[in-house]
């Protein structure tokens, strides 16, 4: 026999569970009707080299649902895997960038891609499919990977990755130098650009650990050949320190936040644009 307290417990604890099951069904029904009605869209923030030129622009994912809210794009993503959805959120993005187009405009596109994305049996089609439906010049899209995914430990995903680059895609390493395997990494994808983790641009100087971290990652990129981008630039010294050390490419609210298809194209007609 339960005495009142456990009573109490147990209706408490079921009741909650219902509540948070009710939520998550809600959720998942907002997240299958928003990416059917195109309620999500894709943010750009460009990019740009030490001359103020935009060199290209990031394409970052946004969900602003009138109930729950802004959504976080990695919450959104993790929600999405999570219910089964990958598969059709993927699809969605792909085919945004696609239909937006400013690669026409600009030199590149990057798109973030997910290693559960990329594990999908069908993805390497579907991204095929998408790039003859809308006459996409692979070359121009930069895929973004990052190596904390353990991409190194999915040969599926990294063999969809070099079918990628077969193809022409450009291949970025994402938020490099935060795991514990970005050298790993390197040797194993064939990548074009590295970018610079932002929590490695915050000090400000190339005296400190982060700095010289920072400056030996871009040195490295360099003997390797590849375009490296330092991200989270917030600041005139942090540009400083990015052009110190010799980092090709910059992006952060210092130039713009990610902007609204709309605003973007607004925005680059005040720049210069580099084809190099
Ligand atoms: P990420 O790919 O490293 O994207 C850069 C993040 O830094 C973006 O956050 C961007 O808004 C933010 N950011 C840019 N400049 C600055 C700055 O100066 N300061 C600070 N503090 N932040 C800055 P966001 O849009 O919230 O995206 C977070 C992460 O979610 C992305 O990190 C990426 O891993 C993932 N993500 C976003 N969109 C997509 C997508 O379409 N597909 C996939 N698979 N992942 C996505
Ligand atoms: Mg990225
Ligand atoms: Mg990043
Ligand atoms: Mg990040």
């Amino acid at each position: 026999c339960l005495n009142e307290h456990q009573q109490k417990k147990i209706i408490y604890y079921s009741k909650e569970m219902t509540q948070k099951f009710v939520k998550s069904l809600k959720t998942v029904a907002k997240l299958t009707s928003a990416i059917k009605n195109d309620a999500l869209e894709m943010y750009y923030q460009p990019l740009f080299n030490h001359e103020k030129q935009i060199v290209g622009a990031e394409a970052l994912l946004r969900w602003n649902d009138p109930e729950l809210g802004f959504v976080p794009p990695n919450e959104l993503i993790k929600y999405a895997e999570k219910h089964g959805h990958t598969s059709e959120l993927a699809y969605w993005i792909f085919e945004r960038v696609f239909k937006d187009k400013i690669y026409e405009t600009i030199p590149n596109v990057s798109i973030n891609i997910d290693v559960t994305q990329v594990e999908q049996p069908n993805f390497f089609k579907t991204i095929q499919h998408l790039v003859k439906k809308y006459q996409v010049v692979p070359q121009r899209i930069i895929l973004e990977i990052t190596e904390h995914q353990a991409f190194q430990e999915s040969p599926i995903a990294v063999k969809v990755m070099e079918d990628l680059e077969g193809m022409g895609f450009k291949i970025a390493l994402d938020d490099f130098g935060v795991g514990h395997s970005a050298l790993a990494l390197l040797g194993k994808l064939p990548a074009h650009i590295v970018k610079v983790d932002a929590t490695f641009i915050t000090e400000q100087s190339t005296q400190t650990t982060n700095g010289i971290i920072a400056e030996h990652i871009v040195a490295l990129a360099k003997h390797l050949n590849l375009k490296t981008c330092c991200e989270g630039i917030e600041s005139e010294n942090d540009a400083t320190l990015a052009r110190e050390i010799h980092s090709d490419y910059m992006q952060g609210y210092l130039f713009s936040r990610p902007l609204a298809i709309h605003d973007f194209r607004q925005f680059i007609e005040n720049f210069t644009i580099s084809d190099e």
